[in-house]
């Protein structure tokens, strides 16, 4: 049986692109590794699959009794539901450390990078494994997407050689303009409804004992946000806080304002609005804020801490 290279649920570019080069990586160091995710790819994904000619992995949900890689992300809250009943082999991340735990030695790569491709490829060159054109250049929109166009604070100077190099591979010279296009992808909101938008990319947090979602969508300008649209995702982050939840927030990230709206429903508003240095209003404005993992969530941790 292969193992399971397994990113996090509401896959992103990240998720899903380094569960195809991750286990380009372990296949070229022998390990009978297999790419799978927890969703079907989001339209950003999507146009970047199609782009260079790869085929989506394998939607799986369950994990019992298999045993499993973990790429971009280390939250049980992120993992199948049956994930505890898998056997850990190892993480490649970039993200705070979470809480999943195993019962014998794991092969860990977590750097504080902007991307997990950035980690991959790095681990590439140590273990010395080829990448192709078409999945370097699926890694390299990965870097791209995760960084927003290397202008996120999560953005490191190894994530721009990586880029550099995988571009350089994939034979791709104008790294903004393919930047740009899949932003203009991911930023098609045709078709979804206000649930599909929040969950596009939105991640469950433990934060002491309080279950926090974090939705984001990053668009190039909150125009396409339209007054009507608006209130349809306030009604339903306040139905998704309802599901058990003490808060539900939306981060709406514009590219090229580099900042975000805030929706938020939440038991305690003032006390999520505040951690983030904001005061609850018509309209939540974080300016500069770009990062959910370094410019929201440690500082709603600091703040349920308390
Ligand atoms: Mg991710
Ligand atoms: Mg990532
Ligand atoms: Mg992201």
């Amino acid at each position: 049986m292969s193992v399971l290279v397994l990113g996090h649920k509401n896959p992103d570019t990240d998720s899903i692109v380094a569960a195809l080069s991750a286990t380009n990586l372990y296949r070229g160091r022998g390990i009978d590794a297999k790419a799978v995710a927890q969703g079907t790819p989001a339209p950003e994904t999507a146009f970047v699959l199609e782009r260079f000619g790869l085929q989506a992995p394998e939607v799986v949900t369950s994990v019992a009794g298999q045993e499993v890689y973990l790429v971009d992300y280390s939250d049980l809250a992120q993992a199948p539901a049956d994930f505890k009943d898998a056997k850990l082999l190892g993480i490649i991340d970039h993200h705070k450390l979470g809480d999943v735990t195993s019962d014998s030695p794991v092969e860990c790569y977590i750097q504080p990078v902007g991307c997990s491709n950035t980690v991959i490829k790095i681990l590439h060159d140590f273990y010395g494994v080829k990448i192709d054109k078409a999945l370097a250049g699926a890694m390299l929109c990965a870097i791209l997407s995760d960084t927003v166009l290397f202008k996120s604070p999560t953005c490191t100077e190894q994530d721009k050689k990586a880029a550099q190099e995988l571009a350089e591979i994939a034979g791709v010279t104008d790294l903004q303009a393919l930047g740009m296009e899949m932003f203009k992808a991911k930023s098609n909101l045709a078709g979804a409804t206000p649930r599909d938008l929040i969950f596009r990319d939105f991640k469950d947090f433990d934060m002491s004992g309080s279950k926090i979602g974090i939705g984001q969508l990053e668009l190039v300008s909150l125009d396409l946000i339209t007054p009507e649209l608006k209130a349809q995702l306030q009604d339903e982050l306040n139905k998704i806080k309802g599901e058990g939840r003490h808060s539900a927030l939306l981060v709406l990230t514009d590219i090229m304002e580099e900042g975000s709206e805030l929706l938020l429903a939440s038991d305690d508003a003032d006390k999520v609005a505040g951690a983030l240095k904001a005061t609850v209003s018509e309209k939540i404005w974080l300016p500069g804020v770009m990062s959910r993992k370094k410019q929201v969530v440690p500082f709603l941790e600091q703040a349920f801490k308390a």
